[in-house]
């Protein structure tokens, strides 16, 4: 039990805004993006700064609260809050440094990736990051990090130079390949298990604009585009990106009415090339089948990194399960064929993000990502505005996912499943996950930071 007079205390240690339930603004502050979740922290500290963070680090652990960290608030299974305990809300930490000579980023803990493209378009720069920018900087990167430019500029965590973070105990430090170098290589996959980052330090990317946007096909060309597709990922010049999905067309502009609510399977492009060779690239691509809806064109890469937003405010209810795949073989095609067209509303979706190319260039043991040979990561969506849609989205979900499993890689994205044990943990990191234990025994060796998919400190 926290007294009034100890939460007083805290409360004048800050000055970012302190929640209780008593408090105006708590409902709102509580709420996380996945509206499945329906948390009740004890407190929320709305840091500012890093005295903040440090105060808020040393307050729950001396009251023996549990402790969770939330960047942008859109971890699947809402790990970024957490029953009766504290929240370490980054949110207001939003200052960006983009510094045009070294072309780095210096980015504050509480940035989502629409903040970050926002400071570092006018300077023609980007950072690899994920395909929703209302996506937090802080928990997408410290799990890995994939998106539209993965194959042209690797992971996000592989555009990651440094960090700021606060430890367990209080501690400020910073983890880079000079300093604490076993913490830097730990954070860069390993998600928020070793302390609260306050400031990431990216390599920021030259895009601007890119030749990029979704192409839809009918059903019935979507065994030839899932072959076509799967081929030219593997093959093509790793300027080119692009993810395959099954979708339903959303019933609103600027989708056209005669394809609403059509079940089509879709490739998302992403041609980071010369612009001036784009028409010639896609022109094999255009001519795989006829496509339906085709809104791929010169875009910035902002207006890319946020072309989802829409169909993903926050507040849907979301379900998810996830694995990574060395090969798509025409058998795992067949069973994507039964199951894809199947999405259950128009928020839900499957997902098959290629993660090779530069991606590859790093090593399994390099950074705590551990499946660096995969080809791709899958990710099955149930999502919907109505609660009462629940059974069939997760039914939907874990249907699809368990006929692809056996095709599998064996481990999954870790910012891409719900809690689902520590085996499916360990599993995400196979034997990068001794090492972690040990780095985690080293910097957090009383699990502080155990809301989380969560990393058990080395006996
Ligand atoms: C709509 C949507 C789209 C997505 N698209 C992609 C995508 O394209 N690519 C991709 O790779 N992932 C994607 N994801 C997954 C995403 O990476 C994870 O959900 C991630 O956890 C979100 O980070 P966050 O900061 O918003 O989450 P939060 O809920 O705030 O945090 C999640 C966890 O991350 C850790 N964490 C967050 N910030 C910090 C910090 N500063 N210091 C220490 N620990 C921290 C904590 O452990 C926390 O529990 C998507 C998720 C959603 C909901």
């Amino acid at each position: 039990m926290l007294s009034d007079t100890s939460v007083q205390e805290f409360r004048a240690l800050l000055r970012g805004p302190l929640f209780t339930p008593a408090d105006p603004g708590y409902d709102e502050a509580r709420a996380i993006y996945n509206a499945m979740i329906d948390k009740r922290p004890a407190l929320i500290a709305q840091c500012v700064d890093v005295a903040d963070v440090i105060a808020a680090v040393n307050f729950g652990r001396d009251s023996g609260l549990d402790i969770a960290i939330r960047g942008g608030g859109h971890n699947g299974p809402g790990l970024g809050t957490v029953e009766g305990g504290l929240v370490i809300d980054l949110k207001l930490m939003k200052g960006i440094r983009v510094d045009p000579e070294a072309r780095t980023v210096q980015v504050q803990g509480g940035c989502t990736w629409s903040d970050v493209d926002h400071a570092t378009h006018p300077f023609g720069l980007s950072v690899p990051c994920g395909i929703i920018s209302s996506t937090g900087v802080g928990g997408l990167t410290l799990g890995g990090g994939v998106g539209h430019l993965t194959r042209r500029f690797g992971l996000t965590i592989d555009n990651l130079l440094a960090v700021d973070m606060v430890l367990g105990d209080g501690r400020f430090v910073t983890a880079s390949p000079d300093q604490h170098p076993d913490l830097f290589w730990a954070v860069r996959g390993g998600g928020g298990n070793f302390g609260v980052v306050t400031s990431f330090l990216f390599q920021g990317r030259p895009v601007s604009t890119v030749y990029a946007g979704p192409i839809f096909w009918e059903l019935k060309h979507a065994p030839t585009v899932f072959r076509y597709w799967r081929d030219l990922i593997l093959s093509d010049p790793e300027d080119l990106g692009g993810f395959f999905g099954f979708h339903i067309v959303p019933p609103g502009p600027p989708f056209p009415e005669e394809h609403h609510m059509k079940t089509m399977c879709v490739v998302d492009w992403c041609y980071t090339g010369d612009l001036a060779k784009a028409e010639a690239v896609f022109k094999p691509i255009r001519s795989v089948a006829p496509a339906a809806i085709d809104f791929c064109g010169p875009i910035p890469m902002p207006a890319m990194n946020s072309m989802f937003d829409a169909l993903y405010p926050p507040g849907l209810q979301w379900y998810w399960n996830a694995d990574f795949f060395t090969e798509v073989s025409d058998e795992a095609i067949e069973q994507h064929l039964q199951h894809g067209p199947q999405v259950p509303t128009v928020n839900s979706a499957m997902h098959l993000y290629p993660i090779n190319g530069a991606a590859h260039r790093v090593g399994r043991n390099d950074t705590a990502w551990s499946f660096r040979e995969a080809n791709f990561a899958q990710v099955i969506v149930g999502v919907s505005p109505d609660p009462a849609d629940n059974p069939r989205i997760i039914q939907w979900s874990k249907d699809y996912w368990a006929a692809l499993h056996p095709y599998s890689s064996g481990g999954a994205y870790v910012n891409m499943i719900m809690e689902e044990g520590q085996e499916r943990v360990q599993a995400a990191y196979r034997d990068n996950y001794g090492r972690l234990a040990a780095v985690k025994a080293k910097y957090d060796p009383h699990n502080v930071f155990h809301v989380n998919q969560n990393i058990k400190p080395a006996k």
